[in-house]
């Protein structure tokens, strides 16, 4: 078995677990949140075409959904939205993120987006997290700094940056060129972050 997979089997889905798949199109994982009863939230571009997997979307494999919310936001505008799995996957193959990795395994993985070294939360709070934002929306959406994995990775441990112009949760390795060293700024031990209650976050942010 190779140690560095990380691929799984739908029936092995877990409520809480963050997921991501390859998107060819978009040449990135796709992250999300499983929440139960095959459905995924998930945090898109709200600029986006509202047709990124959404049943109304003319791509063959899409067509075929059934579920009446798949590609809703509750918010509209927000970008948080729900898929059902198999719109989620699509063509491509799912894959589990990896919670508590090791320091060398985050470096080894690092470009992939794969995993951090931080602790998850129960599912339960996980669950509620990810529910609780496409019920009541998020913060704005960036490409660099808060994406589909960051606001999974939010879901997951309900950490955020105290410090503004440091947002990003996914790992990053940092050159520091004056040095000539190189850094790994990690979710799982960085200092500059907090645990902010979901019901809380958007007036958190406001603040910063
Ligand atoms: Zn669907």
């Amino acid at each position: 078995m190779d140690l560095f997979s990380q691929e799984i089997e739908r029936s092995e889905l877990k409520k809480g677990d963050h997921v991501y798949v390859w998107r060819m199109v978009l040449l990135y994982n796709h992250h999300g949140i499983y929440v139960g009863d095959g459905k995924i939230i998930h945090f898109v571009d709200p600029r986006m075409d509202g047709s990124f997997l959404s049943s109304s979307s003319s791509s063959s494999s899409l067509t075929r959904c059934r579920m009446s919310c798949c590609g809703s936001e509750k918010v509209a505008g927000s970008g948080v939205r729900m898929s059902c799995i198999d719109c989620f996957i699509e063509n491509g193959s799912l894959c589990r993120y990896k919670y508590q990795a090791e320091k060398w395994f985050v470096v080894f993985k690092l470009r992939r987006g794969t995993c951090t070294t931080a602790r998850s939360d129960r599912p339960e709070e996980v669950v509620h997290r990810a529910t609780y934002l496409f019920e009541n929306g998020y913060v704005e959406y960036d490409l660099e700094d808060n994406n589909c994995e960051d606001f999974a990775l939010y879901c997951k441990t309900g950490l955020w940056s105290t410090n503004k112009s440091t947002q990003k949760r996914s790992s990053q390795v940092i050159f520091d060129l004056n040095k000539g060293i190189v850094k790994l700024r990690e979710l799982g031990v960085r200092k500059d972050v907090v645990k902010v209650p979901v019901e809380e976050l958007r007036l958190f942010v406001s603040r910063l």
